[in-house]
């Protein structure tokens, strides 16, 4: 299977480039210092046609391959990780719709998520439940055509900004989360809705991490996806696809951290010599370069797959996801090596990039989880029974 970057690929990258070393890199540390959502850059980004990327054309969207959305997010993450999640959320909030959606719910719902008029978030997580999906408690409970929704999210990225939400809730509790969870398109709008927490956090600080209440909100039976039953699986088939985001998010957050590193050791000199000639962090750079390459390539032939609707592709973007989280905290901890003492402080964009890469760690599912993904699926390869 081939995934080399085409030279329309190479177009895309160097107009995102552009726009984001001209327009997103400069107001990153603002964005980071005081945790503001950056509606500025998601109106730009809506502005040049960057929200629709991964939507069809009938719908507005521009439909470009997975490569071509993971250099988009890659490009932006470089200059900011908080504005590269407005594609990546878009994205995540919108694949339940695009998997499991009929064709009135895309009509209804796609358009005006490619044009970025609206913003979406997804809906998983719970403060119990985390890693271990299956034990959501969150209710929906049919009344008539109707469903009533009662309980709580957490850690919702873009949930108090959005204007749809992908929820996952229980239809049938007595069941569980495996098979008696569902999927529900709600409108931010709907009475019972609210976003009353937003976190404080280490890293992405612009991106408004919300808790989500529901008290009685009522959701038409016309926005439940797919079958009553069907949310996990709608779920885990969203995250398969979307962690791959992550992956090429942290390749950006990586690129972003070596580049700076390299044109700070050019310019500072100690023992009357430029640091980029010191032997010692010439290696450094050369393993965060080729680290960061590893990654990147491993994003596009996981990509590839998502493309391809290969069988394994779970096994290709969690592996993804893995090896660049772990490539992005390493490359952005030893940028901020690379610049000593002031890599430590806030006037370089070294120490943000370093905090802003954890969380590629830890989000849509962490590194343990990608790991239980990815040797569930090698011992399946390998006829190897195993009660994972
Ligand atoms: C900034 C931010 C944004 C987020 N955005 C969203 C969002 O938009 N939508 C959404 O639904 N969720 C979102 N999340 C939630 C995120 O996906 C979860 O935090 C993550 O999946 C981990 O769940 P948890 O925090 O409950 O940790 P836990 O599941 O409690 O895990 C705690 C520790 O135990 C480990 N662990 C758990 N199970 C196992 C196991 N079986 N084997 C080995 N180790 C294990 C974990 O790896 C971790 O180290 C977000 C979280 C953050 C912090």
């Amino acid at each position: 299977m081939t995934y080399l970057p085409t030279a329309d690929h190479d177009e895309l990258r160097a107009m995102v480039r552009e726009l984001a070393d001209e327009r997103i890199a400069p107001r990153a540390a603002e964005i980071d210092e005081r945790a503001e959502f950056p509606w500025d850059l998601k109106e730009l980004l809506a502005q040049q046609d960057l929200l629709g990327t991964c939507f069809e054309e009938r719908h507005g969207g521009t439909a470009l391959d997975t490569i071509a959305q993971s250099i988009l997010v890659e490009e932006i993450a470089r200059a900011d990780a908080t504005t590269s999640l407005i594609p990546i959320v878009q994205k995540l909030g919108a694949l339940p719709i695009l998997l499991a959606g009929s064709d009135e719910q895309k009509d209804r719902f796609i358009p005006r998520l490619a044009s970025g008029e609206w913003l979406i978030a997804f809906a998983l997580t719970e403060a119990a439940a985390g890693s271990d999906v299956a034990s959501n408690r969150m209710r929906a409970i049919r009344n008539g055509n109707h469903y009533v929704l009662n309980g709580s999210k957490r850690f919702i990225t873009h949930g108090s900004v959005a204007k749809l939400l992908t929820v996952f809730a229980l239809t049938d509790p007595d069941t569980g989360g495996r098979k008696g969870m569902s999927a529900f398109v709600v409108e931010t709008d709907t009475p019972g809705f609210a976003a009353p927490r937003i976190e404080h956090k280490m890293g992405i600080r612009g991106s408004p991490t919300a808790e989500l209440t529901f008290d009685d909100v009522q959701v038409p039976e016309a926005n439940r996806l797919g079958a009553d039953g069907d949310g996990f699986k709608i779920a885990m088939a969203t995250l398969d696809r979307s962690r791959l985001s992550i992956a090429a998010q942290a390749v950006g957050i990586a690129q972003g951290a070596l580049d700076a590193a390299v044109a700070y050791a050019a310019d500072r000199k100690q023992f009357g010599e430029r640091v980029v000639d010191f032997q010692g962090i010439q290696w450094m750079l050369a393993d965060m370069a080729s680290q960061t390459e590893a990654a990147r390539q491993l994003t596009y032939a996981a990509a590839a797959r998502v493309d391809a609707l290969a069988s394994d592709l779970p096994y290709w973007t969690s592996s993804a996801k893995l090896v660049a989280g772990d490539i992005a905290m390493k490359v952005t901890s030893d940028a901020v090596q690379v610049l000593g003492g002031y890599g430590y402080i806030t006037e370089y964009p070294v120490e943000r990039m370093m905090r802003d890469a954890k969380i590629t760690q830890l989000y849509e599912g962490t590194q343990q989880i990608q790991r239980l993904i990815v040797a569930r699926q090698l011992l399946q390869r390998a006829g190897v029974a195993s009660r994972g």
